[in-house]
């Protein structure tokens, strides 16, 4: 499990996406609340004071999400999970649906096989979007399995 600092939103969902189990911290959380969670696990972080206050963190300077994954290459442990594994919106595993009228027609038509959240209902299957991610995931250097 990471933890991501605030202000890391869209990296923490694109962190998500190729299998890494994240938690995001909120703005609304102070730095003592997430010195005392991080313990022995990785930060990452826009913060200098918070990186320097945390052993196991990494400061990121860029505020591009793709700039950012391009600084964390190499840096980061083996992913958790498989690409698309997890809900990138709160990081619970995806299970298999029915294609059925709650997605657009599109999508009932072209995805094989779709995935739902189960703690959220956000829907995920794969196509041009996700061939596209995956390609920007490998160019920058990341496994994707
Ligand atoms: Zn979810």
């Amino acid at each position: 499990m990471i933890i991501v600092d605030s202000m890391l939103g869209k990296l923490s969902r694109y962190l998500r996406l190729i299998g890494y189990e994240v938690e995001y911290i909120g703005s609304d959380k102070d730095d003592s609340y997430i010195i005392s969670i991080c313990k022995d696990r990785l930060m990452i972080t826009r913060d200098r004071q918070l990186h320097e206050r945390v052993a196991n963190s990494i400061l990121l300077r860029s505020f591009d999400t793709l700039e950012q994954l391009k600084e964390l290459k190499g840096k980061l442990p083996p992913a958790e999970h498989s690409f698309m594994e997890l809900c990138s919106v709160c990081g619970t595993i995806v299970e298999r649906a029915e294609l059925n009228g709650d997605v657009p027609d599109y999508v009932n038509k072209n995805a094989k096989e779709i995935f739902r959240c189960k703690k959220c209902g956000r829907y995920y299957w794969n196509g041009s979007h996700t061939d596209h991610f995956r390609k920007q995931m490998e160019m920058i250097g990341y496994e994707i399995h």
